[in-house]
């Protein structure tokens, strides 16, 4: 349930708002918007009391049931896009940011002059893959606390934030104070333990759609970020699986302008992995801009047949360069501006 206060209504009238909702066996989240403010009632609506009786204090507007199973993420509780900051940064506030950067962290050199390159193109945030989720347990596993470390020094160097997967609960305390975003990747997109406790460390957290989940139950694993307090998500369509085999996943476009509908919180696209193959990066990273996307994350490397990952898809500096040139009419046709 949504309690809706009255416009312009007290601090002391929506805390007493909170207090009904809690004493009725609900959780209450306050989401105060420039005018007006809505309390989030969050709980088993089955099991418990009815909280349309709030509807009889004078400063309640209307007390309005969701059908939606998720709500804090939902768009009927926040209209518009909800701002996700980071540092200096604010995603979703009709600017396109570009997220870029290797697959995998592989050397100091390697990363640095990537991170020099795409900031020089446009990008505002660096990816770095330090703990690699491979398919083979032979395949490179990621050089771990040591990337983390080389893309501190990118960071101090260029400016940029940094985002960076996380796989492990038990690698979120050391991971915290090195990373300025947390990813979840397509392959924990459902892991709720991994989702609850990366929640907690407070960080915005970047949460790619599992290669296998709908679009209801991506959201429902952004709300599991949102409930435990952490309301800074930022969705990530990156394709999904199919039958079709000449990508290497089936870029979802419906996921993303269903997910703009749905969902208040900034939406990216990762058309790397989608695609899983280079030439296409262009046209999908267009199409996911016509879509409704506030930005991209693409997968850069200054050699990328040498890369100790996802070798078909890393596009190279200059590749990359072109790509961010090509895309600015759709940027502008969207309504947004480049954050660059
Ligand atoms: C990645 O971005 O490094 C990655 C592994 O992507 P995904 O989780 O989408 O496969
Ligand atoms: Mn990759």
């Amino acid at each position: 349930m949504i309690i809706v206060m009255k416009l312009r209504a007290s601090s002391e009238e929506v805390a007493l708002v909170e207090a009904n909702v809690r004493a009725l066996g609900y959780e209450p989240h306050t989401i105060r918007g420039e005018i007006r403010t809505v309390v989030a009632a969050v709980g088993d609506e089955t099991t418990h009391q009815s909280l349309e009786a709030l509807e009889a204090m004078s400063f309640v507007d209307r007390v309005v049931p969701i059908q939606k199973r998720y709500k804090l993420v939902s768009r009927e509780i926040q209209d518009g896009t909800a701002i996700v900051r980071i540092g200096d940064l604010e995603i979703g506030n009709g600017t396109l940011h570009v997220i870029a950067g290797p697959c995998s962290v592989e050397s100091l050199d390697q990363t640095l002059s990537v991170a020099r390159a795409v900031k020089q193109s446009g990008a505002t945030i660096l990816r770095g893959g330090a703990f690699k989720p491979r398919t083979s347990p032979y395949d490179f596993q990621g050089l771990g606390e040591e990337a983390l470390e080389i893309l501190q020094q990118a960071k101090a160097e260029t400016g940029m934030p940094v985002i960076s997967e996380v796989l492990r609960v038990s690698d979120i305390e050391m991971m915290t104070p090195m990373v300025d975003v947390f990813q979840i990747g397509a392959r924990n997109g459902l892991n709720y333990a991994l989702l609850e406790a990366v929640a907690a460390a407070g960080k915005p957290v970047f949460l790619k759609r599992g290669m296998m989940a709908t679009i209801e139950e991506w959201l429902l694993a952004a709300e599991y970020i949102a409930k435990n307090g952490n309301p800074n998500i930022i969705l990530c369509e990156r394709g999904i699986r199919t039958f079709e085999t000449a990508t290497r996943n089936t870029l979802d476009i419906s996921a993303v302008a269903i997910a703009k509908r749905e969902s208040s919180l900034p939406v990216f696209v990762d058309p790397s992995h989608a695609a899983g193959r280079r030439d296409l990066l262009p046209d999908l990273a267009a199409a996911a801009i016509s879509a409704g996307a506030d930005g991209l994350m693409i997968e850069v490397h200054n050699d990328p047949e040498s890369a100790y990952s996802d070798q078909q898809q890393q596009l190279t500096t200059e590749m990359f360069e072109e790509l961010m040139v090509s895309i600015l009419p759709f940027i502008q046709a969207s309504g947004l501006k480049p954050a660059w």
